[in-house]
């Protein structure tokens, strides 16, 4: 069954990040309450118990207090904020959110200094927001998940970043890499790093998150650049997530990021990862070729489970 609903409320946003997925998007604007009400309650009908309001920002809506407390009257025991994080620095704000039942907070932090994360996101003064803002969710004791998007300027700053996020004691911390649309299309050249260098500092970061006992991992990370690091690619974790944006009901988003928005390659079919991997982004090799993509020799992974299970092959802390 369906675990989790992912509801995106609309577009505005006080960044301009310039990696910036939606950036295209941002001519439609916001939901309704109603659009978003409707989509919670048919969501809750699939029989779906979680739910991640995503935007744009979520948290700049007048209505954000109102669609919480929906949510959770209409029988959602998980209620997830994903966020640029700025608005969790206001303690006010945040208690009324944690009142009206929010129970999952999940800022991004794309820097570990101002300098970093300010220059991506284009907002003077975002870090130290986000960065106070996490400060006070766990004072408050409240589950922080965060994120951050991997591009060219922030690559080398991963190990510090998982640093940061150790030391502010979140639950778990995710790199994404870019997905290449919106802004990050307008400033690919800028913006994209190359994925097999990325991952140098990928694994860096991870080991610094596992040694510092937190859950850690890496989206859109095909196995074959995490080797030795399988067990933390993200899409072993990616709960069954239904999608719902304003014309679309995506019900099954596995399937369609296999199908339309990830992309395997002729060498695949010597990997033996084959069966559970979803490739990158496909933007990414339209610009910079298939070559880092290398089939990893070896016995075929016929499913997840097995990477989760085989602690010899695939240890919690990776092998030297
Ligand atoms: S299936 Fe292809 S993209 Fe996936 S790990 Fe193997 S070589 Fe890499």
């Amino acid at each position: 069954m369906t675990e989790r609903v992912d509801v995106k409320t609309g577009y505005y946003c006080n960044n301009w990040c310039r990696f910036c997925v939606q950036a295209h998007n941002r001519k439609y604007g916001n939901r309704t309450t109603q659009e978003i009400k409707d989509s919670l309650a048919e969501a809750k009908k699939e029989g779906v118990t979680g739910v991640v309001f995503t935007g744009g920002e979520f948290t700049i809506r007048k209505d954000a207090l109102t669609l919480i407390k929906y949510a959770r009257s209409i029988g959602y025991t998980q209620v997830m904020l994903q966020s640029n994080g700025r608005m969790f620095c206001n303690r006010d704000y945040v208690e009324k959110l944690i009142s009206a039942g929010a129970n999952q907070f999940s800022p991004a932090i794309h820097g570990s200094c101002p300098d970093v994360h300010d220059f991506l996101t284009r907002a003077p003064g975002a870090w130290h927001q986000a960065v106070s803002g996490i400060k006070l969710l766990r004072r408050l004791n409240q589950r922080v998940i965060t994120n951050c998007v991997i591009v060219k300027a922030n690559m080398r700053d991963l190990p510090r970043i998982a640093k940061l996020l150790v030391s502010l004691d979140v639950e778990q911390f995710q790199f994404a890499f870019v997905h290449i649309m919106g802004n990050a299309l307008e400033n690919k050249e800028s913006i994209v790093p190359i994925v097999s260098m990325a991952s140098v500092y990928i694994k860096k970061g991870l080991l610094i998150g596992i040694k510092g006992r937190k859950k850690v991992m890496a989206e859109a990370m095909p196995y074959c650049l995490m080797q030795g690091y399988e067990r933390y690619v993200t899409e072993l974790y990616i709960p069954d997530t239904m999608v719902r944006e304003k014309d679309m009901w995506i019900k099954d988003f596995e399937k369609v990021r296999r199908t339309q928005g990830k992309m395997l390659f002729s060498q695949c079919k010597d990997c033996r990862f084959r069966l559970i991997c979803e490739g990158p982004w496909r933007e990414y090799p339209e610009m910079m070729g298939e070559d880092e993509f290398r089939p990893v020799p070896g016995k075929v992974v016929e499913s997840k489970r097995e990477v989760l299970d085989n602690y010899d092959e695939f240890p919690v802390i990776p092998k030297k």
